[in-house]
């Protein structure tokens, strides 16, 4: 069957049963939020709060705070400590601030009459989501998949076919996760490790399936009941009717015959749930309201002077939002300052992206010298675990670099690139 069918009465029943603990995430971004509901009634406002954030985020205005982090940055002595090193703010996250956390879940999806609109409406209101997607749906839908991560929303697992777990062997339960985050990955997205039974139908033998085939089961606390009745008021009042303090789990759906009257909701409910004080969070690692902490690794590539060096910074899944590091260049047998810059900048990697390059200039002297070597090093990550925390790359003087081309193997003869050598 292509179209998945409606949750059932039983089945919200036991899902009444299986209501997700409700907690505060230490992750959320309320001051941000506030700062958009408070401007959200004048959009030229919020066009300038949000640009003057994200510029000095980037211009790394912001002052670091005067506790050093778990791993300090900048170790004793080092010239990074220079006067271009400019302050940053802390990060505007403070889940105190927040009444409760709110995150949006759709299921059935991807589907044409619904998706797009909603991820529309989303990024307009710069709220986060996660899409429990089914695995038939995947193939034909890839661009909007592919549109979704992007953005930074969360794509999870709802099962191939719209299945009810519980009435399948385990080894049909592994199979339809594994040939949807298959399918998923096909179409070049990251799917989390997160699944939603159909139905919410769930047992200890389903869970336990669940689990060994990778995947954490996520239920949610507040139904809309969207496929079932309701205009769009309707609906966007019985999730406002149903927020506690604490963690919520919205179920909606964006793939199902209704689905257009619900995605209309979420600007009423985002509108009215922020006026009341609650801030909007994906899902964490462990499918509660928060957001997950990817791992973040550095990398670096050398080069000759008077040109640059490039350092990479990857995620190894999304954060599902902006999120940033503090980068700074140490001095090795290079010396910080006339070798290369004294860096000291936070960067931000935007939402959906897992990977900023950046460009250090190596300047030029008049010395002849040897190959030399530098380091950059990150740390005050805003959300984010470490990976390689820092790497090091050779600077090569200018006269000794020389030329030589890279011939490939496989046809003799032509000249794929140059490579420098010191
Ligand atoms: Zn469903």
């Amino acid at each position: 069957m292509g179209r998945p069918s409606p949750h059932s009465e039983r089945d919200r029943r036991q899902v009444g049963r299986n209501t997700a603990k409700r907690r505060n995430s230490p992750h959320s971004c309320c001051v941000f939020a506030s700062l958009l509901r408070r401007l959200g009634r004048h959009p030229a406002r919020v066009a300038v709060g949000v640009t003057v954030l994200l510029s000095l985020l980037l211009a790394g205005l912001a002052p670091l705070p005067s506790r050093p982090g778990p791993h300090p940055l900048v170790p004793q002595g080092d010239a990074i400590r220079l006067a271009s090193a400019k302050p940053h703010r802390p990060t505007p996250r403070s889940p105190r601030r927040c009444k409760g956390q709110i995150a949006l879940t759709f299921d059935d999806g991807p589907s044409a009459a619904a998706t797009s609109d909603l991820l529309d409406l989303l990024i307009d209101k710069h709220v986060p989501a996660t899409f429990f997607v089914v695995g038939q749906r995947v193939e034909g839908n890839g661009a909007l998949l592919r549109r979704m991560e992007r953005a930074g929303f969360f794509i999870a697992n709802h099962s191939w076919a719209h299945d009810q777990l519980t009435a399948r062997p385990n080894r049909q339960v592994v199979r339809s996760l594994r040939s949807t985050d298959r399918a998923l990955r096909r179409v070049g997205v990251h799917p989390t490790r997160l699944m939603r039974p159909p139905y919410g139908a769930i047992n200890p033998r389903v869970r336990a399936a669940i689990r060994r085939a990778g995947f954490l089961p996520v239920l949610w606390t507040i139904d809309s009941q969207d496929w079932a009745s309701g205009t769009t008021d309707q609906i966007a009042n019985r999730i406002l009717g149903s927020l506690r303090r604490g963690g919520n789990i919205v179920l909606q759906h964006d793939g199902v015959n209704r689905s257009p009257l619900s995605v209309r909701a979420v600007a009423k409910v985002v509108r009215v749930a922020r006026q009341r004080g609650y801030c909007f969070a994906a899902l964490d690692e462990r499918g509660r309201p928060g957001f997950p902490r990817p791992h973040v690794a550095v990398s670096a590539r050398g080069g000759v002077e008077g040109q640059h060096a490039t350092v990479r910074l990857r995620l190894d899944a999304s954060a599902g939002r902006r999120t940033s590091v503090v980068l700074a260049t140490r001095s090795g047998t290079a010396t910080v300052g006339p070798d290369l810059p004294a860096l000291r900048r936070r960067v931000s990697i935007p939402a959906g992206s897992r990977e900023v390059v950046v460009r250090i200039p190596l300047r030029s002297d008049d010395a002849t010298e040897g190959r030399e070597q530098a380091s950059v090093v990150i740390g005050l990550g805003d959300g984010l675990r470490y990976g390689r925390r820092t790497d090091t790359f050779g600077i090569i003087d200018a006269e000794q670099a020389t030329v030589r081309p890279v011939v490939a193997t496989r046809s003799p003869g032509w000249i794929l690139g140059f490579r420098f050598w010191g």
